[in-house]
């Protein structure tokens, strides 16, 4: 097994002007895909002490992933630091040269002679292309040892990381990476980890690492493994426990969205479907149609946000609304049928809210939605308190209204 190590490299990061937010980000990422890694150096903008640390690095690790300094300013020092270290040359690499030249007249300004050395890399190293600036990456390799020399700005470093050099690494220990992504709904983040603690935190390969997405939950189950056939082992049990554990909020174990699983369902099943949304906006719809094939099941979807829409379009009584009101489960009922009516497909889907920030009252606050589904045996309708902005109610009544209709599907 490789041992890899982080060398972040910037007198700013040493004077604390700066968080060092690169050796964060490379050393969850080196956790998640199991690779040890053991020391963090932090060193200032000095070819003598880089030296000295890049020497102490590569005595004790595999792979010494170094970040900073690859810039065209007289204080970026990595290359030439590592070059010299590694005895070799700096070459011009001609495709980063073109690519570099490409860039600044694309940018309108001025390409400044200093500039070249970003196309300049130690003979025979791996470049590594970085699509978000001016400074590719390099991979420098001796005696199976090797640096990997990344620029400093996060958002440069971290997709070269996770695209290229994460890749690197797991193939130089013989293996590979597969990894699965569950999707949750339903059910909180702080739930998901309390009842996957154990799992979360003792599982080395694969390892299962937690995230939130709006209104949703993702694992990230990541196995090290020589081939797609052993990943897919390892983690089925993994998989297994996770699903058996969350229950059905278990969405997909293939990280598709919501209004994916849905489509699929609908297909699967030969039904079609259309929605009347009031809060939402038509942002139902909009993720539907946002799913290519999605014509095979999705019929319409109507916004009807005053009440003379809900009437006219819907069929909503007046009598209905003036006495439940247009937030109410009898108008999300009403809503629903008379969409499922008026479009004939099989299933109609309706929201009916108040996203706020004006609007509530003490008996209706705001965050309060009523979701109807309605299909050939009948109208149900569902109340959810949601909390947070508008956007963030919208956005989760959509995905509720979403999940409902996944659960009547797999019904
Ligand atoms: P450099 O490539 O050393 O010139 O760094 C360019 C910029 O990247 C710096 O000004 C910082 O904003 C950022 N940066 C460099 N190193 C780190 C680090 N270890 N963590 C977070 N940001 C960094
Ligand atoms: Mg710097």
């Amino acid at each position: 097994m490789i041992t890899a190590e982080i060398v972040a490299v910037g007198t700013e990061l040493l004077m604390g002007q700066i968080l060092n937010t690169n050796a964060q980000f490379i050393a969850q990422r080196l956790a998640s895909a199991g690779v040890n890694h053991f020391f963090q150096t932090v060193v200032g903008d000095n070819p003598a002490r880089l030296t000295q640390t890049l020497s102490l690095a590569l005595s004790r690790a595999d792979v010494v992933i170094v970040t900073g300094g690859l810039g065209p300013t007289g204080d970026d020092l990595t290359k030439e630091t590592a070059a010299a270290l590694f005895n070799k040359p700096l070459q011009y690499d001609e495709e980063s040269l073109s690519t570099l030249k490409a860039r600044f007249e694309k940018m309108g300004r001025e390409m400044t002679p200093n500039n070249l050395k970003q196309a300049m890399f130690p003979r025979g190293s791996i470049i590594l292309k970085n699509d978000n600036g001016t400074a590719p990456g390099c991979i420098l390799e001796e005696n199976g040892k090797a640096i990997v020399l990344l620029p400093g700005p996060p958002r440069e470093m971290q997709p070269i990381f996770e695209e290229q050099v994460l890749p690197y690494i797991t193939q130089k220990d013989g293996g590979t990476l597969y990894s699965r992504v569950i999707r949750i709904f339903g059910v909180g983040e702080s739930a998901v980890e309390y009842r996957l603690k154990e799992l979360i935190e003792r599982q080395t390969n694969p390892t299962v690492a937690p995230y939130a997405l709006t209104g949703e939950v993702t694992l990230r189950v990541t196995a090290r493994c020589k081939d797609a056939t052993e990943g897919e082992a390892l983690v089925a049990p993994i998989l297994e426990i996770i699903q058996t554990t969350i229950g059905d909020a278990v969405y997909s174990t293939n990280n598709e969205a919501l209004h994916e699983v849905c489509g699929k369902l609908l297909i699967g099943n030969k039904m079609t479907l259309s929605v009347a949304e009031s809060c939402t906006g038509g942002l139902i719809a909009s993720t539907i149609v946002s799913m290519p094939g999605s014509s095979a099941f999705f019929t319409e979807g109507v916004v009807t946000y005053a009440n003379i829409a809900k009437q006219n379009r819907l069929n909503v009584k007046e009598e209905t609304l003036l006495k439940y009101g247009a937030v109410s489960r009898e108008t999300a009922l009403e809503m629903a049928e008379g969409m499922r009516v008026s479009s004939g497909s099989d299933i109609a889907l309706s929201v009916t809210g108040i996203a706020g920030p004006n609007g509530g009252t003490e008996e209706k606050p705001v965050g309060l939605v009523y979701i109807g589904l309605a299909d050939q045996k009948g109208a149900e309708a569902y109340e959810f308190r949601l909390s947070g902005n508008r956007e963030r109610i919208r956005q989760i009544a959509s995905l509720n209204a979403l999940d409902i209709l996944r659960r009547r599907l797999k019904e």
